[in-house]
C-alpha cells in the first residue's frame, strides 16, 4: 500500500501510521500535515528515518502540494487532519470551517483527480449530536451537530458523499467516539485531567459532570481503521465505538483515584454552551462486517494512559508551556 495520511502528526494519526508500519512493514506512509498547535514534530520523531515514512509539512488547503505528493503513486488517502477540539470551534469557528470543511473539499478534490483507490474520511460521533438515554446512532441516522466542530465534521462528511454519489468517488466515512491512549495533546479531557491529577492541581469538570461519552482506546480505533482500509465497502459509513460509556464526573474520579488524589480536588465550572448530554454509537455492523471489535478495556487502558503521560513529563510539557491558555476541558 502507498498511503497518504493527513493530519498523521496529531493523536490518532501518529498511533495509525505506527500500527500501519507495525503490521504492514512493505507500506509507503507520507504523513502531510502541516503542524498546527495540535501537531508536534516530537509525537513522530521516532518515525524519521524508519523506512517507507516520509514527512511533509502542509496545509491540506494546498492543493499543488497535494498534487505532488499524490502523484506519486497513492493508491489510499486517509484523512484524520482536522481542527479537533470543541472547545476552540465555540470560541473561534473559522479554522474549523477552513481546515474541515474547505480543506476536506481539498483533499477529496486531489485525491478523486488523482484516481486513487481508496479515500478514508476520518469522522466522529459528534455529527449525530446528542442521543437520548437509551438510544444510539447509527450509520443511518440523521445527522444533528449541536457544536462548530461537529457541524463542520458534517460538512465534510457530506461532501465526501457527494463525491461518491456523483463521480464513484471510492470514499468510506467511519465514525467513531471519544478516543484516549498515548499522545493526546494535554488540552483533551483525559490528557488534561490526568495531568492536573498528577500535578496536584484541580480537575475543572464542566457542569454538573453527568454528561456520558463512550471510549474507545486509540490502538483499538487504529486496528478499526486498517480492518476499513482493506475491507471496507466504498460508499459506506462504518460507526466504531468502545466498549465503556461513561460518565465525565466518574472518568475523572478514576484518574483520581489512580493518581492517588483525593477527589475533594475536583471543581465544577460553568457549562460549556450547548454540551451535548449523551453520544452513543451502535456498530453492530462494523462489528459483524470487518470482525473487528476493541480489546482493551477502559478498565485496563485508563491506567497505562495516566502512566504513560506520568513518564512523559518531556513530551507534554513543552506543549503546555507554549500553549496559548484556553480554559479547555476537554
Ligand atoms: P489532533 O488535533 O490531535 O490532530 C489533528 C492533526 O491535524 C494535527 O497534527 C494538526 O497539525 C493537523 N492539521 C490541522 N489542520 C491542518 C491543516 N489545515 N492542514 C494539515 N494538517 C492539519 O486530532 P485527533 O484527535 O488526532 O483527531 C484526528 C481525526 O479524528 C480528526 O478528524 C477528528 O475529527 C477525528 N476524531 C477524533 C476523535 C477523538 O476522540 N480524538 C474521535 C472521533 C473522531
Amino acid at each position: 500500500m502507498r498511503i497518504l495520511v493527513t493530519g498523521g502528526a496529531g493523536f490518532i494519526g501518529s498511533n495509525f501510521i505506527r500500527l500501519l508500519l507495525d503490521n504492514h512493514p512493505d507500506s509507503r506512509v507520507v504523513n502531510l500535515d502541516k503542524l498546527t498547535y495540535a501537531g508536534w514534530e516530537h509525537t513522530v520523531a521516532d518515525l524519521e528515518g524508519r523506512s517507507g515514512y516520509r514527512f511533509v509539512q502542509a496545509d491540506i488547503t494546498d492543493r499543488q502540494t497535494l498534487e505532488r505528493v499524490l502523484s506519486d503513486g497513492i493508491d489510499t488517502v486517509v484523512h484524520f487532519a482536522a481542527e479537533s477540539h470543541v472547545d476552540r470551534s465555540i470560541v473561534g469557528p473559522d479554522p474549523f470551517v477552513m481546515t474541515n470543511v474547505a480543506g476536506t473539499h481539498c483533499v477529496v478534490e486531489a485525491s478523486r483527480r488523482a484516481g486513487v483507490r481508496r479515500f478514508i474520511q476520518i469522522s466522529s460521533d459528534e455529527v449525530y449530536g446528542s442521543i437520548p438515554p437509551g438510544e444510539s446512532a447509527g450509520p443511518d441516522s440523521p445527522l444533528q451537530p449541536g457544536n462548530p466542530y461537529a457541524a463542520s465534521k458534517a460538512g465534510a462528511d457530506l461532501l465526501v458523499l457527494a463525491a461518491f454519489h456523483t463521480h464513484g468517488f471510492p470514499a468510506i466515512i467511519t465514525r467513531c467516539t471519544n478516543n484516549y491512549g498515548p499522545w493526546q495533546h494535554p488540552e483533551k479531557f483525559v490528557p488534561r485531567m490526568a495531568l492536573s491529577a498528577l500535578q496536584g492541581a484541580e480537575l475543572p469538570v464542566y457542569g454538573d459532570g453527568l454528561q456520558v461519552r463512550n471510549w474507545i482506546h486509540v490502538e483499538d480505533h487504529c486496528r478499526a481503521l486498517l480492518a476499513v482500509v482493506q475491507e471496507g465497502v466504498p460508499g459506506r459509513v462504518y460507526t466504531i465505538s468502545g466498549g465503556d460509556s461513561l460518565r465525565n464526573l466518574d472518568v475523572a474520579r478514576r484518574i483520581l483515584d489512580l493518581a492517588g488524589v483525593s477527589v475533594a480536588r475536583i471543581r465544577h465550572v460553568e457549562d460549556r454552551p450547548g454540551h451535548d448530554r449523551r453520544y452513543a454509537l451502535d456498530d453492530s455492523t462494523t462489528r459483524k462486517e470487518l470482525g473487528w471489535h476493541p480489546r482493551i478495556s477502559f478498565a485496563e487502558g485508563l491506567p497505562t494512559t495516566v502512566e504513560w503521560y506520568r513518564e512523559r513529563t518531556g513530551w507534554w510539557k513543552p506543549i503546555t508551556e507554549s500553549e496559548s491558555p484556553l480554559s479547555s476541558i476537554g
